[in-house]
């Protein structure tokens, strides 16, 4: 969950966290480029809390009747999956620690 990686199509380093299946996906956040996609499996054995939103698209904020579900990643992880399961994208927005 870092935004090091930069767009190969615009060149911006500002990235969204998708998931669509079974994927995880890196994503430009003013093209929508798809930069880095890995298992979600990969994922999921983390504590890092989330917030998972269907995605609004490339560069929108997600609404607050989005939400998926909030928590650790591997405790969120069986209602991301649930919710991506029909190929709805579904956006990861980390939490900021306090
Ligand atoms: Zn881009």
């Amino acid at each position: 969950m870092n935004n090091m990686l930069a767009c190969p199509s615009c060149g911006l380093d500002e990235t969204e966290s998708i998931v669509h299946g079974g994927s995880y996906i890196l994503r430009c956040a003013a093209c929508g480029e798809a930069i880095v996609a890995t298992s979600f499996m990969a994922m999921l054995d983390s504590d890092h809390r989330c917030s998972a939103f269907v995605d609004p698209g490339p560069g929108k904020h997600p609404a607050p009747d989005m939400l998926v579900a909030d928590g650790p990643l591997r405790q969120i992880a069986t209602a991301i999956s649930a919710a991506a399961r029909d190929g709805t994208l579904i956006r990861l927005i980390p939490e900021a620690k306090d």
